[in-house]
């Protein structure tokens, strides 16, 4: 038996000339987050979707809509014929499997086909009275009601339901544009990237690795987080760049206080290099104002001296709590805490400068062969693309 599940959209409604465009981007984003459930069938009628699945999928098919960007809500349906005693008895059917004794309900309808016999309010009271009848527990309040059970009068059939779960609400991502995401193994990046993802952004990742140093735990974490990640947006394209030589170059010939902000130019002036070449306009990072000392407004001005791209920080003024509070909410901090060492947590200098002078850093840069470093990491870096149906997170 199948089982259908309508999908709900908010803000995309509002886009005027571009709403095909959104909607067919929501359509793709949706089909792709149900890969490996087949078969499936997604239709799109009058401002909504409806998923068909088979019984069996209908909870996991469910549990991943709940995570693509722009669905608002979703509700599972089931069905009745276009006639008043079959709908009566599957929503009385429908009502049995969510009610607590002494529930109170209401019945909504909407009644699309106009040649159906009845008009709403009537279907309302007809089956309203129905299910009083055979439920004497029950008892109707139409301003606070405990569930309300919707009836929707459609061309073929009549579709029922009364649970409505949330989704990430949002925009589908890729209606934006694309941005190029730094991705560190830490907890803030991965929730920049969600923040980045639900605004519309298609995400590309960069993660520096500093092999030896890191292992291949640190690898895997960055790809798990990849994965979590594309099931909020499709699929995600993670580029792996080694960072070794650079930061063995900065250590030995540069002073330790400036070596993270040295890093970070590095890694700016890298992610920058790439992203022209993958014509990505835009830089995407973790960093929040004042959170650790590379992020005073000192070194983010020195740091981002080295690109002509926009750098955007979603997290700018979020505190460390709220940004724990949404890492866990979209599940990406039990990833983010496994303990395996980013390359810059490795040589964290003990007294970082928090006000960098532009021309000791440029000085510095120059006692290493630094356009050389960076066309030599630019060659060497791996890319591959990670869909959400490769993830554990399903
Ligand atoms: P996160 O939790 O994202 O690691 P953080 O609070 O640890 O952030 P920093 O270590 O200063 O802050 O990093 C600031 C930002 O620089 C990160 O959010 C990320 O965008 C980028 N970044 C840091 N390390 C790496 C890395 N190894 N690869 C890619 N980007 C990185
Ligand atoms: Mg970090």
């Amino acid at each position: 038996m199948n089982s259908l599940l309508l999908i709900r959209y908010g803000e995309i409604a509002l886009k005027g000339k571009n709403r095909p465009f959104f909607e067919n981007k929501l359509l793709n984003n949706i089909k792709a987050s149900l890969t490996g459930l087949q078969p499936f069938q997604v239709t799109f009628r009058r401002g909504r979707y409806y998923v068909d699945v088979s019984e069996d999928n209908l909870f996991p098919a469910l549990r991943r809509l709940q995570r693509v960007c722009g669905i608002v809500s979703i509700s599972p349906v089931s069905t009745a014929e276009l006639d008043l005693d079959h709908i009566c008895r599957q929503t009385l059917r429908l009502l049995r499997t969510s009610h607590q004794p002494g529930t109170t309900f209401k019945i909504e309808t909407r009644r699309a086909n106009k040649n159906f016999p009845h008009i709403s309010p009537e279907i309302s009271r007809l089956v309203g009275a129905y299910i009083l009848k055979n439920e004497p527990g029950l008892k109707v309040d139409v301003h606070d009601p405990a569930i309300t059970l919707n009836i929707e009068i459609r061309e073929k059939e009549a579709y029922l339901y009364s649970q409505t779960f949330p989704g990430p609400g949002g925009l589908p991502a890729g209606v934006t544009g694309k941005g190029l995401l730094l991705l560190s193994g830490g907890i803030d990046s991965p929730v920049a990237g969600w923040m980045a993802l639900k605004r519309g952004v298609e995400i590309e990742a960069l993660h520096f690795h500093s092999p030896p140093f890191t292992g291949e735990g640190a690898v895997n974490k960055v790809l798990d987080l990849c994965h979590l990640l594309a099931t909020y947006g499709g699929e995600i394209t993670l580029h792996l760049a080694p960072f070794t030589e650079i930061q063995e170059e900065i250590m030995s010939r540069c002073p330790r206080p400036m070596l993270i902000t040295l890093m970070r130019r590095a890694m700016f002036r890298i992610a920058t290099k790439l992203a022209q070449k993958e014509g990505i306009p835009v830089l995407f990072t973790g960093e929040s104002l004042g959170q650790v000392s590379s992020q005073t407004l000192e070194n983010i001005v020195a740091i981002e001296k080295v690109t002509d791209l926009p750098v955007l920080r979603p997290l700018i003024g979020l505190d460390k709590e709220e940004i724990v509070e949404i890492s866990r909410e979209i599940n990406s901090y039990p990833i983010s805490i496994r303990p395996f060492e980013d390359c810059c947590t490795l040589f964290v200098p003990r007294h970082p400068v928090t006000r960098p002078s532009l021309e000791k850093l440029i000085k510095a840069e120059e006692e290493i062969p630094l356009e050389e470093l960076i066309d030599c990491c630019l060659k060497k870096i791996e890319s591959r693309t990670i869909s959400s149906e490769q993830g554990v997170y399903n």
